[in-house]
């Protein structure tokens, strides 16, 4: 762990400036935490005893945007990047377990710093003074330890997005959660009803995307389940059959954890099996099988990505993962080009990898057999993708034009056409050649008007 923290310059004139007036003002947050990890921050607080009034004549100059201003938030932007200034504050009364009643500013740097929800991003740090560590975050951050400020029961309480930010923050940074965090996050799992979908959402990601996310996962099942139901039946349910050594739940994990830390990978991890429970049969020499899952989960995650307010895009390319996950892809050609056709370059590449992410969680002597013939997809794939070989109707050498000037009426005939010569295509019949098709196209049109045509 790194112990120097370099301010960037905007920061640095920004506590200046406050200091010159008067005021006390520090890095705070998120900044100081990834600092003291040695990772980049992703943007810089400063909290100050200066009121958002002060804080706006002190940086009259600038342009300041006031979306925070009554609770004491006043936003910076120096060079186009924005700061958040807020002033020293605590929160009390938080009837709805998400916004507190009222907001009080306050003197004292340590008041606001422990109002702030773990002790790793508990901490404000000057460069004149050093770093402000009231609560012990910088051993929890040795310990890789995420734990509350004060009675972690209280502040979930509170605040019941904190629930998810505790398991998202283990999950990015690798970390556990204290005993006493853990045990209050168990028990009040239910708040999370209170929150919005949306702030879920940003959370869920983030957790998925952890290199902990497996692991948090698998901890905290239960909350989890309170904002998506449908995933608790695959806790512990086994499987009874030779190709899995895990339940579905753990191979659920096992495949998050080997796919690409992407979003749409990550959650079309998540619910690629999610269909399984309502599947399951057993046939009478005992064994389990799961026939049709892949339509289920895909209904599944298609309905529970909707009510978590993804947005249209990412929700087609998740369940489109989902939906064909368990699908046959060979190592052949003619194989990768109609899945070129029906996926584009970007959706197979996707395919490919959650393919070897399920087969990774499943029993040794499947990876043994699947991933080698997934290595050898791939190389096709490349090979496929680099002769520029035809897989769709944007890539066929004749257009619906040239059927309707050979005298096809136009209407649905002509799509039809397009689509019986593309097939041909892809599966090698015809090369993807003007002449041939117009010729081939020409033979069938003739087959068609001929009265013994049908
Ligand atoms: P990141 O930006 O990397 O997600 P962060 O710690 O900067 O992490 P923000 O949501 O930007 O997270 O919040 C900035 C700071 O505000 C946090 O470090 C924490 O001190 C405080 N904070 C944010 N949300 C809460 C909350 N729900 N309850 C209490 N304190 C919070
Ligand atoms: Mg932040």
């Amino acid at each position: 762990m790194g112990n120097g923290i370099s301010l960037p310059r905007p920061v640095k004139d920004i506590l200046n400036a406050l200091g010159t007036l008067g005021f006390r003002a520090y890095a705070v947050g998120g900044c100081v935490r990834d600092s003291l990890l040695g990772k980049p921050p992703q943007d810089w607080d400063v909290c100050t005893d200066a009121r958002p009034e002060q804080v706006k004549a002190c940086f009259s100059k600038f342009p300041v945007l006031e979306t925070g201003l009554s609770h004491g938030t006043v936003t910076l932007l120096l060079n186009h990047v924005p700061y958040e200034i807020t002033t020293f504050r605590t929160e009390s009364g938080y009837s709805d377990s998400r916004h507190p009643d009222r907001v009080t500013f306050v003197d004292s740097l340590r008041e606001d710093l422990s109002r702030r929800d773990f002790t790793v991003n508990a901490m404000a740090y000057h460069p004149a003074e050093g770093i402000h560590d009231p609560f012990g975050g910088r051993t929890d951050l040795k310990a890789g330890r995420i734990r509350c400020v004060g009675e972690p029961g209280l502040r979930f309480q509170e605040d019941a997005l904190r629930l998810l930010r505790a398991v998202r923050f283990a999950s990015a940074y690798g970390f556990s959660v204290e005993p006493d965090t853990a045990r209050a996050i168990h028990e009040n799992r239910l708040r999370l009803r209170n929150i919005s979908p949306e702030r879920i959402n940003v959370e869920l990601q983030k957790l998925l995307c952890g290199p902990g996310a497996g692991k948090m996962l698998r901890e905290y099942a239960d909350l989890i389940g309170v904002f998506l139901p449908e995933l608790t039946p695959m806790v512990g349910f086994e499987q009874h059959n030779i190709h899995h050594i895990y339940d579905v739940w753990e191979h659920t994990l096992h495949g998050v954890d080997a796919v690409e830390p992407l979003p749409v990978l990550r959650l079309a991890m998540l619910f690629h099996d999610s269909g399984k429970p309502a599947c399951y049969t057993m046939d009478e020499k005992g064994v389990g099988h799961f026939y049709g899952h892949p339509k289920v989960s895909f209904a599944i995650a298609e309905k529970a990505l909707a009510r978590l307010r993804f947005d249209h895009e990412t929700i087609r390319e998740v369940t489109e993962l989902v939906r064909h996950h368990d699908a046959p892809v060979t190592a052949e050609e003619k194989s990768l080009r109609r899945w070129l056709n029906r996926l584009g370059e970007q959706g197979v590449r996707r395919l490919l990898k959650i393919k070897r992410a399920d087969a990774i969680a499943q029993a040794l002597f499947c990876r043994e057999e699947r991933l080698p013939m997934l290595d050898q997809a791939e190389e096709i794939l490349e090979q496929v993708l680099q002769k520029e070989q035809c897989f769709s109707l944007k890539d066929l050498a004749i257009t619906g034009k040239d059927l309707l000037t050979l005298g096809l009426p136009q209407g649905p005939m002509v799509g039809a056409a397009l689509k019986a010569l593309l097939d041909k295509v892809i599966d090698g019949e015809l090369p993807n050649d003007r002449e041939r098709l117009l010729h081939a196209a020409s033979a069938w049109m003739k087959s068609k008007n001929s009265p013994h045509g049908r």
